[in-house]
């Protein structure tokens, strides 16, 4: 197949500034040579590259707005934006870690750390010298995570950890956790390291979505940490949710990575591809697909771009992430569907990117706040009634 390219119909390069296009170029380019060759072999094993750790830290892209100071590139959201999209080109997986890393372990350092805690962990996070998760869904909470049974229990200058986590990215090849837990004083955010007495991470396996993503229980049975763990600006549930919203952001831009990997494959199989003595694209039912496609990744680019606009000037809401979560993602899997049936019986195979991209969505449509639950945090915002419950 000829190389990849983005589709821009609406000529949206001209709306990033030279820095950010540099940015997403870069990425791109190393999605291409250094992911993309070995992602079927990893996605086929269930495996993540994490070989790859270092070239990723030497992009840039572990926390790219962190400030400098502690190690970060200190880009602005619409780069950050660009670069999801071009990781999640390559594979959720990637997309994935780099989000985990980025968006729910030095987020919440930095927005409710203390200055000990973010001068010791967020260089060694921005190097991906250390990898790590955040320990939030359990096994009977997930969309309501206020349910969560995971304790903290004060004892001296001590807190003592007791529950369960699950659906943990990156949890078994991490060396630090971000766990919450609910305690006499509300919700708690804890920094625990890995090799902690009594913490450990078994990876869940058996997965046919995500496969190049590690995946993991968290189990803490009386684990002890000092108070000094303790992230002291993290107070209620509005915190990790807080983080979330960070996340989500992210895979706005990311499903339309995505859904461009699967638009620029079915577009050149489309063309390549004989049926009945001319090419499956001369034909119109493709045609349609094809305009129709189009027209929902440009409406996605726009909504990811506006959202990230506005994250830059301060303006934007949970609410807002909602929309364009809620909306990219739902876009990505259908064209990665729709695109998926285009390739025909060659869809289903990884030496072409629909299916995996088909499968990977999947998680992608339930993880950060289920499509419904953004239905219902939008609807909230419209009408000023909660009716999640
Ligand atoms: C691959 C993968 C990676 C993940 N990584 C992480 C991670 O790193 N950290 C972490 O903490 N979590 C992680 N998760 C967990 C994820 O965030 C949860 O799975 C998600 O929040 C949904 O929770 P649940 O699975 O318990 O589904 P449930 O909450 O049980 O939802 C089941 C269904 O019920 C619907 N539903 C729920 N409540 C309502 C309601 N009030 N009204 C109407 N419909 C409702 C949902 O939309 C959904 O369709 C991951 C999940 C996956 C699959």
């Amino acid at each position: 197949m000829a190389p990849y390219k983005q589709l821009d119909f609406l000529c949206l390069d001209d709306q990033f500034s030279e820095e950010e296009r540099m940015v997403r170029d870069t990425v791109r380019e190393w999605v291409g040579d250094r992911f993309l060759p070995g992602i079927a072999e990893h996605f086929e094993a269930g495996t993540f590259p994490m070989d790859l750790v270092p070239e990723l830290a030497d992009l840039g892209v572990f926390g790219p707005t962190t400030p400098e100071e502690y190690g970060g590139a200190g880009l602005n959201n619409v780069a950050y934006g660009l670069i999801c999209q071009e990781l999640e080109r390559g594979d959720s997986g990637l997309r994935s870690f780099v989000s985990v890393q980025g968006s729910l372990v030095m987020w919440p350092i930095l927005e409710y750390g203390s200055e000990e805690q973010k001068r010791e962990w967020l260089p060694q996070l921005a190097s991906g010298k250390v990898i790590g998760c955040f320990g939030l869904t359990e096994p009977d909470f997930g969309s309501n995570p206020g349910g969560m049974l995971t304790t903290a229990v004060k004892k001296g200058n001590d807190w003592v950890l007791n529950g369960r986590k699950m659906w943990i990215t990156n949890g078994t090849c991490s060396q630090l956790s971000i766990v919450w837990a609910k305690s006499d004083e509300g919700f708690l955010g804890f920094l625990v390291p890995n090799d902690t007495p009594g913490f450990s991470a078994p990876e869940q396996k058996h997965k046919w979505s995500l496969r190049a993503s590690v995946t993991s229980e968290l189990v803490l049975e009386d684990v002890v940490v000092p108070d000094s763990t303790r992230l002291p600006g993290a107070k209620g549930l509005r915190a990790p949710l807080s983080c979330l919203t960070q996340a989500r952001y992210g895979i706005a831009w990311g499903a339309v990575g995505a859904a461009h990997a699967c638009f620029d494959e079915a577009l050149q199989y489309s063309q390549e591809r004989i049926v009945f003595d001319k090419p499956l694209a001369g034909f119109q039912i493709p045609q349609a697909k094809l305009a129709d496609l189009a027209t929902k990744i440009t409406c996605g680019q726009l909504l990811a771009l506006r959202v990230g606009r506005l994250k830059d000037e301060g303006r934007y809401t949970p609410a807002h992430v909602s929309m364009a979560k809620r909306n990219n993602v739902a876009m990505g899997l259908e064209v990665a569907r729709v695109c998926r049936d285009m390739l025909g019986a060659n869809g289903i195979s990884l030496e072409y990117q629909v299916g995996r991209h088909m499968c990977n969505l999947e998680s992608v449509i339930t993880y950060e706040g289920t499509h419904d639950i953004h239905t219902l945090a939008i609807g909230h915002e419209l009408t000023g009634l909660p009716a999640y419950r």
